[in-house]
């Protein structure tokens, strides 16, 4: 009886507060899930081979060793990697993680991101998970590191401790989505220091970062910790996302 009653609240909850899709915002019939199978099913890993560097999608010229895509000059990282491609409902789910205040949203990529690193990262011995930090004032605008969240929830389903606070942003950096490659390089240079050396030292490093563009951002970071004396870093992000200019 018990249990017809509360199967009877659940579906007047469901017509009431219907769940939508994160990805889609349609109806979603299953229990329990924010986010659709359909959308599930369209944020596709990379398509291999992949720039052994820098991640980079199918490149013919990554096999020959002339990526267009690594960052320019010396590269910091071992290799950066992504767990999806920046489009359709990982877009979605990004941008509302980011500019609308859902956190929660971190749930559904933290699956996507802990298959990437155990099918790229699962013969490293990484020691510590590492998130990309936003400036303080960004921070507080937004209420929190999205790349921490994911960077939190990542480090619990592999075991590996995460330390946030091991790099800080120290200049607030103007948005990037308009630079090109060279502007995004200098835009970052100097925008992060290593707070204690010490827990940096000999270290192998995983950065989570939610999208790789140029990888500027993770290459600046990257050239931080090796200079504060890591031992080696590898790259993760949510998204591939390609260089609209
Ligand atoms: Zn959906
Ligand atoms: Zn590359």
């Amino acid at each position: 009886m018990l249990s017809a009653f509360s199967s009877l609240g659940q579906i007047l909850l469901d017509v009431l507060f219907p769940r939508i899709c994160c990805g889609c915002d349609e109806r979603i019939l299953e229990k329990g899930r924010i986010v659709c199978k359909d959308c599930e099913r369209a944020m596709r890993p990379l398509q291999l081979p992949l720039c052994p560097r820098c991640g980079e999608e199918d490149s013919q010229a990554a096999a020959a060793g002339k990526c267009p895509s690594c960052p320019r000059g010396t590269i910091y990282f071992e290799a950066a990697r992504a767990a999806t491609v920046y489009e359709g409902p990982a877009l979605q789910i990004l941008e509302r993680l980011k500019y609308r205040a859902r956190s929660e949203y971190a749930e559904v990529i933290i699956p996507f991101l802990t298959r990437a690193a155990k099918q790229y990262y699962d013969n490293i011995k990484i020691d510590s998970v590492v998130p990309v930090p936003l400036h303080r004032t960004r921070q507080r605008e937004r209420g929190y590191n999205q790349s921490e969240l994911l960077a939190r929830g990542l480090g619990t389903a592999l075991a590996i401790p995460v330390i946030p606070n091991m790099l800080r942003r120290v200049r607030h950096t103007p948005s990037q989505t308009h630079l090109d490659r060279r502007e995004r390089a200098e835009n970052v240079k100097g925008a992060f220091v290593a707070v204690n050396p010490a827990t940096v030292g000999n270290k192998v490093i995983l950065l989570i970062d939610d999208v790789y563009t140029t990888g500027a951002t993770l290459n600046e970071c990257a050239r931080v910790l090796r200079h504060a004396g890591a031992d080696a870093i590898y790259a993760l992000s949510f998204c591939r996302a390609e260089l609209s200019s």
